[in-house]
Protein backbone atom coordinates (compact mmCIF):
# COMPACT_ATOMS: atom_id res chain seq x y z
CA UNK A 1 0.00 0.00 0.00
CA UNK A 2 1.35 3.44 -1.11
CA UNK A 3 1.69 6.04 2.24
CA UNK A 4 -0.21 9.44 0.93
CA UNK A 5 0.15 11.81 3.51
CA UNK A 6 -2.60 15.05 3.87
CA UNK A 7 -0.56 17.66 5.08
CA UNK A 8 -3.10 18.84 8.17
CA UNK A 9 -2.53 21.95 9.30
CA UNK A 10 -5.79 23.94 8.02
CA UNK A 11 -8.36 22.88 5.32
CA UNK A 12 -9.95 19.84 4.06
CA UNK A 13 -7.95 17.70 5.55
CA UNK A 14 -10.26 14.82 6.39
CA UNK A 15 -12.27 14.58 2.81
CA UNK A 16 -8.71 13.92 0.84
CA UNK A 17 -8.37 10.96 3.79
CA UNK A 18 -11.27 9.71 2.93
CA UNK A 19 -10.51 9.82 -1.00
CA UNK A 20 -7.08 8.15 -0.96
CA UNK A 21 -8.48 5.15 1.38
CA UNK A 22 -11.51 4.62 -0.84
CA UNK A 23 -8.75 3.92 -3.50
CA UNK A 24 -7.29 1.32 -1.64
CA UNK A 25 -4.54 3.51 -0.17
CA UNK A 26 -3.25 4.13 3.13
CA UNK A 27 -4.08 8.08 4.25
CA UNK A 28 -2.15 9.81 6.69
CA UNK A 29 -3.19 13.40 8.85
CA UNK A 30 0.53 14.59 8.48
CA UNK A 31 0.89 17.13 11.93
CA UNK A 32 4.09 16.79 12.60
CA UNK A 33 7.54 17.20 10.33
CA UNK A 34 8.86 14.01 11.35
CA UNK A 35 6.23 12.37 10.00
CA UNK A 36 7.23 13.22 6.26
CA UNK A 37 9.80 10.66 6.27
CA UNK A 38 7.31 7.60 5.86
CA UNK A 39 5.07 9.03 3.04
CA UNK A 40 4.99 8.28 -0.70
CA UNK A 41 3.23 11.18 -1.48
CA UNK A 42 1.53 14.14 -0.23
CA UNK A 43 -1.61 16.20 -0.94
CA UNK A 44 -1.65 19.93 0.61
CA UNK A 45 -5.38 20.67 0.62
CA UNK A 46 -7.87 23.56 0.03
CA UNK A 47 -8.35 26.01 3.15
CA UNK A 48 -6.61 29.55 3.16
CA UNK A 49 -3.41 29.78 1.94
CA UNK A 50 -2.46 32.78 3.74
CA UNK A 51 -3.03 31.14 7.13
CA UNK A 52 -1.77 27.63 6.26
CA UNK A 53 1.75 29.45 5.10
CA UNK A 54 1.59 30.79 8.23
CA UNK A 55 1.11 27.01 9.86
CA UNK A 56 3.52 25.95 7.65
CA UNK A 57 6.21 28.83 8.85
CA UNK A 58 4.85 28.18 12.83
CA UNK A 59 5.44 24.09 12.65
CA UNK A 60 8.60 24.78 10.58
CA UNK A 61 7.45 22.77 7.51
CA UNK A 62 8.91 25.14 5.07
CA UNK A 63 12.41 23.77 4.74
CA UNK A 64 11.32 20.00 5.20
CA UNK A 65 8.52 20.26 2.25
CA UNK A 66 10.72 21.65 -0.08
CA UNK A 67 13.51 18.58 0.20
CA UNK A 68 10.11 16.66 0.11
CA UNK A 69 10.01 17.69 -3.36
CA UNK A 70 13.47 17.70 -4.68
CA UNK A 71 13.33 14.32 -3.35
CA UNK A 72 11.21 13.92 -6.12
CA UNK A 73 8.13 12.48 -3.81
CA UNK A 74 5.59 13.74 -5.84
CA UNK A 75 2.88 16.67 -3.92
CA UNK A 76 -0.59 16.79 -5.40
CA UNK A 77 -2.16 21.02 -4.34
CA UNK A 78 -6.14 21.46 -4.23
CA UNK A 79 -7.06 24.75 -4.36
CA UNK A 80 -5.22 26.76 -1.38
CA UNK A 81 -2.93 23.88 -1.75
CA UNK A 82 -1.92 24.67 -5.96
CA UNK A 83 -1.50 28.05 -4.74
CA UNK A 84 0.93 27.09 -1.97
CA UNK A 85 2.51 25.30 -4.51
CA UNK A 86 2.77 28.37 -7.50
CA UNK A 87 6.39 29.86 -8.13
CA UNK A 88 4.32 33.44 -8.78
CA UNK A 89 1.01 34.55 -7.24
CA UNK A 90 -0.62 37.82 -8.75
CA UNK A 91 -0.77 41.02 -6.34
CA UNK A 92 1.87 38.99 -4.10
CA UNK A 93 5.78 39.93 -3.85
CA UNK A 94 6.40 36.30 -2.41
CA UNK A 95 5.46 33.11 -3.54
CA UNK A 96 5.24 30.16 -0.95
CA UNK A 97 6.74 26.74 -1.95
CA UNK A 98 7.42 28.02 -5.33
CA UNK A 99 8.13 24.49 -6.83
CA UNK A 100 5.63 24.33 -9.59
CA UNK A 101 6.24 26.72 -12.49
CA UNK A 102 2.63 28.50 -12.72
CA UNK A 103 1.15 31.68 -11.87
CA UNK A 104 -1.92 31.75 -10.26
CA UNK A 105 -4.81 34.09 -9.14
CA UNK A 106 -6.66 33.91 -6.08
CA UNK A 107 -10.54 34.44 -5.39
CA UNK A 108 -10.62 34.48 -9.56
CA UNK A 109 -13.99 33.86 -10.20
CA UNK A 110 -15.70 36.26 -8.88
CA UNK A 111 -17.71 37.44 -5.88
CA UNK A 112 -21.28 36.24 -7.81
CA UNK A 113 -19.44 32.66 -8.36
CA UNK A 114 -17.83 32.11 -4.80
CA UNK A 115 -18.54 28.50 -5.48
CA UNK A 116 -20.14 26.50 -8.23
CA UNK A 117 -20.07 23.23 -9.94
CA UNK A 118 -18.90 22.12 -12.92
CA UNK A 119 -18.46 19.24 -15.65
CA UNK A 120 -14.60 18.74 -16.26
CA UNK A 121 -12.49 16.92 -18.68
CA UNK A 122 -9.66 16.07 -17.58
CA UNK A 123 -6.71 14.66 -19.17
CA UNK A 124 -5.52 11.48 -17.67
CA UNK A 125 -8.36 11.30 -14.97
CA UNK A 126 -11.92 11.30 -16.52
CA UNK A 127 -13.56 13.45 -18.92
CA UNK A 128 -16.42 13.94 -17.29
CA UNK A 129 -15.41 15.19 -13.84
CA UNK A 130 -17.86 17.18 -11.42
CA UNK A 131 -15.21 19.75 -10.08
CA UNK A 132 -16.51 22.13 -7.24
CA UNK A 133 -15.13 25.24 -6.85
CA UNK A 134 -14.78 27.36 -3.60
CA UNK A 135 -13.17 30.82 -3.64
CA UNK A 136 -10.88 29.19 -6.30
CA UNK A 137 -8.16 30.21 -7.50
CA UNK A 138 -6.89 29.46 -11.65
CA UNK A 139 -3.73 29.40 -13.09
CA UNK A 140 -3.15 32.45 -15.20
CA UNK A 141 0.42 31.47 -16.57
CA UNK A 142 2.08 28.03 -17.12
CA UNK A 143 5.42 27.57 -18.38
CA UNK A 144 6.96 25.11 -20.99
CA UNK A 145 7.40 21.91 -18.62
CA UNK A 146 4.12 22.04 -17.13
CA UNK A 147 1.44 20.25 -18.96
CA UNK A 148 -2.74 21.77 -18.50
CA UNK A 149 -4.51 18.81 -17.89
CA UNK A 150 -7.98 20.86 -17.77
CA UNK A 151 -9.87 24.47 -18.78
CA UNK A 152 -12.96 25.61 -17.33
CA UNK A 153 -14.33 28.41 -19.72
CA UNK A 154 -10.87 29.07 -21.00
CA UNK A 155 -8.98 29.15 -17.91
CA UNK A 156 -6.46 26.89 -16.66
CA UNK A 157 -7.73 24.64 -13.43
CA UNK A 158 -5.34 21.65 -13.40
CA UNK A 159 -1.85 21.23 -14.32
CA UNK A 160 1.11 18.83 -13.98
CA UNK A 161 4.73 19.49 -13.54
CA UNK A 162 6.68 16.25 -13.41
CA UNK A 163 5.47 15.02 -9.85
CA UNK A 164 3.43 18.08 -8.97
CA UNK A 165 0.03 17.62 -9.75
CA UNK A 166 -2.66 20.54 -8.78
CA UNK A 167 -5.82 21.73 -9.01
CA UNK A 168 -8.19 24.67 -8.39
CA UNK A 169 -11.27 22.87 -7.75
CA UNK A 170 -11.91 20.31 -4.55
CA UNK A 171 -11.80 16.50 -6.14
CA UNK A 172 -11.94 15.41 -2.46
CA UNK A 173 -15.54 16.95 -1.93
CA UNK A 174 -17.52 14.05 -4.74
CA UNK A 175 -17.29 10.25 -4.45
CA UNK A 176 -15.81 10.60 -7.73
CA UNK A 177 -11.88 9.68 -6.70
CA UNK A 178 -10.12 9.59 -10.24
CA UNK A 179 -8.44 12.57 -9.59
CA UNK A 180 -6.96 11.25 -6.50
CA UNK A 181 -6.45 8.15 -8.92
CA UNK A 182 -4.66 10.73 -11.34
CA UNK A 183 -2.24 11.48 -8.08
CA UNK A 184 -1.70 8.01 -6.97
CA UNK A 185 -0.40 6.97 -9.95
CA UNK A 186 2.14 9.43 -10.42
CA UNK A 187 3.31 8.34 -6.59
CA UNK A 188 3.60 4.55 -7.69
CA UNK A 189 5.33 5.34 -10.49
CA UNK A 190 7.92 7.65 -8.50
CA UNK A 191 8.17 5.19 -6.32
CA UNK A 192 9.02 2.37 -8.42
CA UNK A 193 11.65 4.72 -10.38
CA UNK A 194 13.42 5.51 -6.86
CA UNK A 195 13.39 1.63 -6.09
CA UNK A 196 15.21 0.88 -9.24
N1 LIG B 1 -9.48 31.36 -1.49
C1 LIG B 1 -8.56 30.49 -0.83
C2 LIG B 1 -7.14 31.06 -0.85
O1 LIG B 1 -6.88 32.01 -1.49
C3 LIG B 1 -8.58 29.11 -1.44
C4 LIG B 1 -9.96 28.53 -1.31
C5 LIG B 1 -10.00 27.05 -1.13
O2 LIG B 1 -8.99 26.39 -0.88
N2 LIG B 1 -11.19 26.52 -1.19
O3 LIG B 1 -6.30 30.53 -0.20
Amino acid sequence: MLKIGVLALQGAVREHIRSVEASGEEGIAVKKVSQLKELDGLIIPGGESTTMRRLIDKYEFMAPLKEFAQDGRPIFGTCAGLIILAKSIVGQSEAHLGVMDITVERNSFGRQRESFEAELNITGAAEDFVGVFIRAPHIVEAGENVEVLCKHNGRIVAARQGNFLGCSFHPELTDDHRMTGLFLEMVKEAKEKSAV
